[in-house]
């Protein structure tokens, strides 16, 4: 039986792919091994959102032209943000890799595949999520068509492009049947969905279509873009049951000159009235967001602004990153990148610090209540689940709760994570 290995770093939509792209090689009689050495394939996903990922790819680059040569027979792919749609010079700087092929385009893989004579039927099983548990993500749009001035995802996964409606259901009505209660819809800019499809259906009427597939409990979605977010698609994460209380909605910073170099679109007046919207419209929603400090020319009053901005909307998760010039993107070709990274730190760490005590006055506010849970697997002896607003909770139990909705109480918290005692199966799942 040939032996694959997958290394993969980056955002939710690589894990995804990922999962895909291991699922396809299963269905074709391949087994996974947990390292390289001995491999007949290794599959890299790779990402290039920051500096410090690139430097990992390369370096796992570098391990395995070493192994490859212990190994002539083993076959390198890469593929993720790291591969440009034009991958001559990489071929030239990594000529032991055997296919580069772009984020999202299967069909070169799989037409790479068979030419390699491993027989091989159709592309199917990339067109369905590999199960995690309860939970799967499916990607439903590709690309971006915004050009932010730091991000590099516009130049290395296109333009956007969305699944068709029935497409999408069918597959989820599938992961139904096998028995997936929650699933997360994908995309880095969710809230496109739909607007390059014939008869322009949006995020709001997939989540309706999906909101009637029977077997599923949760619905979620990655990651919306504030400029996109509108009254309809609002309206439908109220009124819809399985949508879960929770959006991702990166800011990325507190001030209006910063926001305007990175062209986001917005200001930070709209932002916040926004996050207003969200909260009067679906009671108790967890909003997660995005932040860089350190953007080229940020003085401190700009970032003072991010740091009012963090404390007043008390944020559920804040994700902080510090500027990284990423070759090809409009700032690294127009911006200076002034700021000394230790002065980035600072900044990563002021941030970091206030939002780990909002995060956990947050958790404290849920302190003795009863919550509903989907447990997705044992950790370390104890039940790990999520909440609907996406809280981590764990809990004892002899029994096997696996893919179960139970109803919990919340014994103790942390700003990351609830300690919980087991009441019952869950009052929904009674009821259906
Ligand atoms: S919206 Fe901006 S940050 Fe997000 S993927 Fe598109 S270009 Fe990048």
């Amino acid at each position: 039986m040939p032996t694959y290995y997958l290394w993969n770093i980056g955002c939710q939509m690589n894990k995804s792919e990922s999962e895909r792209l291991g699922g396809y090689l299963e269905a074709e009689g391949y087994r996974l091994v947990e390292t390289p050495r001995g491999a007949d394939l290794v599959l890299m996903n790779t990402c290039v959102v920051r500096g410090s990922a690139e430097e990992r790819v390369v370096g796992e680059l570098g391990y395995l032209a070493g192994l490859k040569k212990r190994s002539p027979r083993m076959s390198i792919v890469v593929t993720g943000c790291f591969v440009e749609s034009k991958p001559g010079a990489l071929k030239e700087r990594f000529p032991h890799v055997d296919l580069w092929f772009p984020a999202g385009k299967y069909e070169e893989f799989t037409s790479w595949m068979k030419a390699k004579t491993l027989h091989w039927s159709s592309a199917d099983p990339l067109l369905t999520a590999a199960a995690n548990g309860p939970t799967a993500f499916v990607p439903v749009i590709q690309g971006c068509d915004y050009f932010c001035t730091y991000c590099i995802v516009p130049y290395r996964r296109g333009r956007e492009h969305s699944r068709p409606v029935d497409e999408v259901v069918c597959e989820v009505e599938g992961l139904s049947r096998r028995g997936i209660k929650e699933i997360t819809l994908l995309g880095q800019n969710i809230n496109s969905y739909g607007h390059d499809l014939p008869g322009r259906p949006d995020l709001a009427d997939l989540l309706a279509e999906l909101n009637d597939v029977p077997g599923l409990v949760r619905i979620r979605f990655l990651t919306s873009h504030p400029r996109d977010v509108d009254g309809r698609f609002i309206d439908a994460m109220a009124r819809l049951g399985k949508v879960c209380e929770c959006i991702s909605l990166p800011a990325q910073s507190g001030d209006d000159r910063v926001l305007q170099a990175m062209r986001r679109g917005y200001t930070i007046a709209q932002y916040r009235d926004l996050v207003q919207e969200l909260r009067q419209h679906v009671p108790g929603i967890a909003i997660s967001t995005d932040i860089i400090v350190g953007f080229p020319g940020e003085t401190e009053a700009e970032f003072q602004h991010t740091v009012d901005l963090v404390r007043d909307l008390r944020f559920d998760t804040v994700h902080i990153a510090a500027y990284s010039p990423r070759p090809g993107t409009i700032a690294s070709r127009t911006l200076p990148d002034t700021t000394p990274i230790e002065e980035k730190k600072r900044r990563v760490g002021i941030i970091e610090q206030l939002q780990e005590s909002i995060a956990s006055e947050i958790s404290l506010g849920l302190q003795g209540r009863r919550i509903e849970v989907l447990v997705e697997r044992k950790t370390k002896g104890k039940w790990e689940g999520r909440t609907r607003t996406d809280k981590l909770v764990f809990f004892s139990d002899n029994a096997d709760h696996t893919g179960e909705l139970v109803d919990v109480e919340i014994t103790s918290t942390s700003p990351w994570s609830l300690q919980a005692t087991l009441l019952s199966r869950s009052e929904k799942a009674l009821a259906t």
